[in-house]
């Protein structure tokens, strides 16, 4: 029998997110049901409830930073049982037998994986639904285990901002004697300096923010460079390695490139449009140097970070909201104003009548 859920979803591009009923699967054989207590706010939540990225469906409940405590597992499912504090990220599903799924590599899936909300189940047809909401069913493939020493609220947003920055910085084999800069300290750049500082890196933050000097510092960062000022980014002309930039709108690449080493390598993942302003060859030729992509991680790969996390004493730096004010919250994310990740407190939703 399906399950009847709370939560708030966005009904159009253009409405704020409301309270919304709706039903999920029960629990397939190989599914966990998951009573979720905390869900991060992810800069894709605003870009995707308000249609920014032309692919979404309506009504959509979003939330792919999900902390929750498994309350039921279907008859085949040995890995977890009710009680257990789990996660869940941006996937809950992938063909599984692909050359990427083979090689625990879900997020570049030839078939594309199942996206947590926004997405279309790929058993039953119906649209999956997001961590805004009191309780989820997903895949045992597809769940975390959340170490004990981790703090459920703050370890929420390691399910995307986390892994999103873990992963390329693994990829690229950041560490000691690389000189990296990230671009942006929101969710996700507040997660890269913290990571590659623990990986030994020297780490730089690029802001267009006067005023987050001292905070950068805090997470991580050795330097902080104003990139609106023409005369701090002259001063670190080919002087990195890497560059990791969460930034989620257009912005011209070429000033950056100018600050990369010969053989440097600039790794997008906050955006997802056409390159704009264009990036001018020379600034790669000169330098043989490359632009990249990355998506989040995949699953072995959360776990590791969630256990490296644990290890080393990483959590992410949140504010809690209830869930009455996530539309207040997006406003504030546009405007730079949190510090550094949102985390709704999803006992809000079930105070409600
Ligand atoms: P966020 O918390 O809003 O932070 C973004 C930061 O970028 C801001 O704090 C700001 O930092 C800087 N910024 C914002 N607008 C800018 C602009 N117009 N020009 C220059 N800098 C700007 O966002 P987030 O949650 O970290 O997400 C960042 C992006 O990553 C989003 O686009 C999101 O969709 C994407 N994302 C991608 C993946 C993936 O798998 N690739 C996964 C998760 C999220 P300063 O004030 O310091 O400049
Ligand atoms: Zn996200």
């Amino acid at each position: 029998m399906a399950l009847t859920i709370r939560g708030y979803a966005a009904h159009s591009s253009t409405s704020a997110l409301a309270p919304f009923n709706f039903t999920r699967r029960d629990a397939r054989a190989n599914d966990v049901v998951i009573d979720i207590l905390y869900c991060g706010v992810c800069h894709s939540d605003i870009h995707q409830a308000r249609n920014e990225w032309g692919n979404s469906l309506y009504p959509m409940v979003p939330g792919h930073e999900i902390i929750g405590r498994v309350s039921r597992v279907g008859a085949a499912v040995t890995r977890f049982k009710a009680g257990d504090m789990v996660g869940v990220g941006c996937m809950v599903d992938s063909c599984q037998h692909c050359e990427s799924c083979a090689e625990g590599l879900e997020q570049y899936c030839d078939e594309h994986a199942t996206l947590t909300y926004n997405g279309i189940d790929r058993h039953d047809g119906l649209p999956t639904y997001g961590g805004y909401s009191e309780r989820i069913v997903v895949s045992d493939k597809f769940v975390l285990s959340l170490p004990e020493t981790l703090d459920p609220k703050s370890a929420a947003p390691l399910l995307c901002a986390g892994i999103t920055t873990y992963s390329p910085l693994r990829h690229w084999k950041i560490g000691a004697g690389h000189k990296i800069a990230v671009i942006g300290l929101g969710g996700l750049g507040h997660m890269g300096l913290k990571f590659a500082k623990a990986f030994g890196a020297e780490v730089t933050l690029f802001t267009r923010s006067p005023g987050k000097e001292s905070e950068a510092r805090r997470l991580g960062a050795d330097h902080v460079v104003l990139s609106t000022d023409p005369a701090q980014m002259q001063a670190v002309s080919s002087h990195f390695d890497f560059i990791l930039d969460t930034v989620p709108h257009q912005h011209d690449l070429n000033p950056y490139l100018a600050t990369l080493k010969r053989d440097g390598t600039h790794v997008l993942v906050g955006l997802i449009e056409p390159l704009e302003p264009a990036v001018h060859a020379a600034s790669l030729i000169m330098g043989r140097k490359s632009v990249v992509g990355s998506a989040i991680g995949g699953i072995a790969e959360t776990q590791e970070m969630l256990d490296f996390c644990a290890a080393n004493g990483i959590a992410c730096d949140i504010e809690m909201i209830d869930i009455q004010n996530i539309n207040g919250a997006y406003q504030r994310m546009l405007d730079s104003d949190v510090k550094y990740r949102f985390v709704i407190d999803m006992a809000s939703l079930r105070r409600e009548v």
